[in-house]
């Protein structure tokens, strides 16, 4: 699947986003090292705190199909310039993947490229890390 075809499929999904108190809606797809897609949009609550990434909701949905080695992240926002997965994302990325492309692009086109490594150099880590298989 081609990072365009990808970036197709965040940006369609992006239209789902439930953002009545942000409005920054988000659109992601998740990529398998098998093949597979898992799309997924941030759901905020009136308590905000409760709010979920779009990021965060693509793993849940692969990880509950069963899925958890990742190849790549795509990230489509209506923004001025690419957003990268914030910092609770990151740590849920690495618990599965450490080795993640990551894909961020406007709805305007203007794309950036880079590593789940180069984002998170310093992750947490816990003693049983090894034990899961990212
Ligand atoms: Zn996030």
């Amino acid at each position: 699947m081609t990072d365009k075809e990808l970036l197709d499929l965040a940006r369609e999904v992006r239209t789902s986003a439930y953002a009545p108190y942000s409005g920054f809606s988000v659109g992601a797809a998740l990529l398998t090292r098998g093949g597979r897609v898992f799309t997924g949009v941030n759901v905020e609550n009136a308590s905000l705190g409760l709010s979920v990434c779009a990021e965060r909701n693509a793993v849940g949905a692969a990880v509950a199909a069963g899925q958890r080695e990742f190849a790549k992240l795509v990230v489509v926002t209506d923004s001025p310039e690419p957003t990268m997965p914030c910092g609770v994302c990151r740590q849920v990325l690495w618990e599965f993947s450490h080795d993640l492309e990551v894909v961020v692009e406007t709805l305007g086109g203007t794309r950036s490229t880079t590593t789940l490594r180069e984002l998170f150099p310093l992750p947490f880590t816990s003693y049983r890390e090894g034990e899961h298989g990212a």
